[in-house]
């Protein structure tokens, strides 16, 4: 395979065999002063530390529809999402949820409050998602998404989202939006677990 393909590449495990300051094997220890497992490098003395992703993203709201992306990417590759993804380093969650909406769905938004705090910690995972109200119809989805689509609120695709994450905000939009009132929902989900 050409290694400029973009199929070649993958995320690298969180498990690191090699010391990434001197390439000396490493060794998982608990480091003087410690009280967790870390990897360890006994050559250097590095302590690789491993802390939780935050995943940032956006419930856009058109109307009475909500904006969807369809997967182009494993894992749940052609099911549909909410505009989501890692955050990268420098900038804030709701840069990042801005961005990871434009490179997934295009449309223009505003972002407006924080909706969901997700604890995942069975994957190590924060998941954020912020209500944004859609400023235009016109999508323009990058190459992470196979299409992205407006969705009737009662035609939500339930049985097609990707991620627990998803739904569980699309859930708590809905109840919020009878209601008449939107609060900040903080929860945990445990995926070794089903519902
Ligand atoms: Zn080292």
């Amino acid at each position: 395979m050409n290694p400029v393909d973009p199929a070649f590449y993958h995320p690298a495990p969180r498990s690191q065999q090699f010391c990434s300051q001197c390439g000396h094997a490493l060794t998982r220890q608990i480091p003087p002063d410690d009280n967790r497992i870390r990897d360890l490098c006994t050559h250097c003395g590095a302590v690789h530390y491993q802390n939780p992703r935050n995943v940032v993203g956006v419930v856009p709201i058109w109307g009475d529809q909500v904006l969807l992306c369809r997967r182009a990417i494993q894992p749940r590759h052609g099911k549909w999402t909410l505009p989501a993804g890692f955050m990268e380093l420098g900038e804030s969650t709701q840069q990042g949820a801005e961005r990871e909406n434009q490179e997934e769905s295009g449309a223009r938004i505003q972002v407006l409050s924080l909706f969901t705090v997700i604890d995942v910690p069975s994957v190590n995972q924060v998941h954020l998602y912020y209500l944004a109200k859609v400023l235009g119809p016109q999508l323009a989805p990058g190459p992470e998404s196979l299409e992205a689509a407006f969705f009737d609120l009662d035609k939500i695709p339930w049985r097609e989202l990707a991620f627990r994450t998803v739904s569980t905000t699309l859930e708590h939009y809905l109840q919020d939006r009878n209601a008449g009132h939107f609060a900040t929902h903080h929860y945990a989900i445990d995926l070794r677990f089903p519902d």
